[in-house]
């Protein structure tokens, strides 16, 4: 008989069993694959982005799933405690553009190491190759689990740590919500975040911007009445299915929530390549080029502000010839270029599927989980930690702080009912 499994061998189910041992719970992590931590091992492109080092707020800004729920768990361990749980177990860090926290060896590998070298020192019991297949109930509350192979393992408490559906190749099969479901729980319907967008408009099926990177612009989605309800300005990149690159990935969930909103697959978006610039001074300094360079081709002119590429499209898009010398263009014409330079719009109509997003929006129902210490608010001993829970954030470490935040929780009160 165990105090606490944990079922998952991902981010939060390694530091769900170490904070449950802490307490000096009996406790087994139950893992399906060969070995631990399969996707930790990809994250941050293998070298794990494991937190943020910036303020609650601002950590809970950039996870527009559900981030606020983490507020109670912050007071009880936030994303300084993350880097204080590392620096303790001996993993030096260091801090990268927007607050972003990484190993210095740049591996993954460190951190699964530091687990596992935990896991060993605090006597957890670990059973890889083990899938469990169901929970086991007792009444109202949790009493075990049953394996594939036919065997039962009781406990106090289940720990479910399983992940989303996101790279199934990693293990994580969405096994979770099944069993959630089973003991009473809302599944949030699941959707990919963290994705690339898939467009049908000519330009993109034409492949004519593929491969074609911008730097610093702004994105938004637009809602029914082109409004923008969220922009983000970084980095992005045409591709031959639609757009990718931080901006995109940051606005994918808002594109799907506004799909579901408007119920229809179509919703635009706008690209700003020029944020710095209001659209009047951009207009002025166009008019002042065409008096103090009014021989100059267009094209010339466009390619002091954006790609050669981009400045061809846009001036198709306009109907311009790029060899125009800027004193035979009209006003109206000066106005057109400023407007695509400022607010090209165009719309998308999805994204690649949830088995190749970084992130699965939707999950168990955070209404029905007590914020404080993880646990269901429907079955007594059971927990949740990690992407199983309706929570996502934006690349950048958010994900994973979720996933220790929430894991060192339901580890922690899990432990503490033995
Ligand atoms: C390519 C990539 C890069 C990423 N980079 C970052 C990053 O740098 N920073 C960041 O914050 N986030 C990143 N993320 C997101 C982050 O990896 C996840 O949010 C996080 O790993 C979720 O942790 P988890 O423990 O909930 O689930 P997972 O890490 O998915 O772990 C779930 C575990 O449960 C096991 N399991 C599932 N079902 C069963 C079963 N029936 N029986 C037994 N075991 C089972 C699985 O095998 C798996 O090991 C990235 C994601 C991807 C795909």
């Amino acid at each position: 008989m165990y105090d606490v499994i944990v079922i998952g061998g991902g981010s939060s189910g390694l530091m769900a069993c170490v904070s449950a041992a802490k307490t000096g719970a009996k406790v087994l992590l139950l893992e399906k694959n060969a070995s631990l931590g399969q996707k930790l091992l990809l994250t941050g492109g293998g070298r794990c982005n494991i937190t943020n080092n910036r303020p609650a707020e601002e950590i809970v800004a950039h996870i527009p799933g559900n981030g606020r729920f983490l507020y109670s768990a912050f007071s009880q361990f936030d994303n300084y405690d993350i880097i204080k749980f590392f620096k303790e177990n001996g993993v030096t860090l260091k801090e990268e553009d927007h607050g972003r926290m990484f190993p210095t060896t740049d591996k993954a590998r460190t951190i699964l190491d530091t687990f596992i070298s935990l896991i060993k020192q605090h006597g957890i019991h670990v059973q890889t190759k083990n899938t469990v297949s169901n929970l086991l109930f007792d009444e109202n509350k949790v009493c075990g689990v049953h394996l594939e192979d036919g065997t039962t393992i009781h406990a106090k408490s289940v720990i479910i740590a399983t992940g989303g559906k996101s790279i199934p190749k990693t293990g994580s099969t969405g096994d979770g919500f099944k069993w959630a479901e089973q003991a009473g729980h809302t599944i949030v319907p699941l959707f990919p975040t963290e994705v690339p967008l898939t467009s049908s408009e000519h330009f993109i099926q034409q492949k004519t911007l593929q491969g074609l990177s911008l730097r610093n612009i702004s994105l938004s989605v637009l809602n029914q009445k082109q409004k923008p309800i969220i922009s983000h300005q970084m980095d992005m990149i045409f591709t031959h299915f639609g757009i990718s690159g931080p901006a995109v990935l940051r606005c994918s969930s808002f594109v799907y929530k506004e799909q579901k909103k408007q119920k229809k697959n179509d919703i635009h978006m706008h690209l700003d390549c020029l944020p710095d610039i209001s659209i009047g001074q951009l207009e002025q300094d166009f008019m002042k080029h065409q008096k103090e360079q009014s021989k100059k081709e267009i094209k010339t002119i466009l390619k002091q502000y954006i790609p050669e590429r981009l400045a061809l499209f846009y001036l198709n898009q306009a109907n311009l010839i790029p060899e125009t010398p800027l004193q035979t263009l009209s006003h109206q014409d000066i106005k057109h270029i400023c407007h695509l330079l400022k607010h090209f719009t165009f719309t998308v109509n999805g994204s690649l599927p949830l088995e190749k997003s970084f992130v699965t929006g939707g999950g168990v129902n955070t209404k029905e989980i007590n914020p404080k210490t993880m646990m269901s608010k429907l079955k007594e001993g059971l927990y949740f930690c990690g992407e199983v829970l309706d929570i996502y954030g934006y690349t950048g470490g958010y994900n994973i702080t979720s996933a220790f935040v929430t894991g060192y929780l339901s580890g922690f009160h899990a432990g503490q009912q033995k």
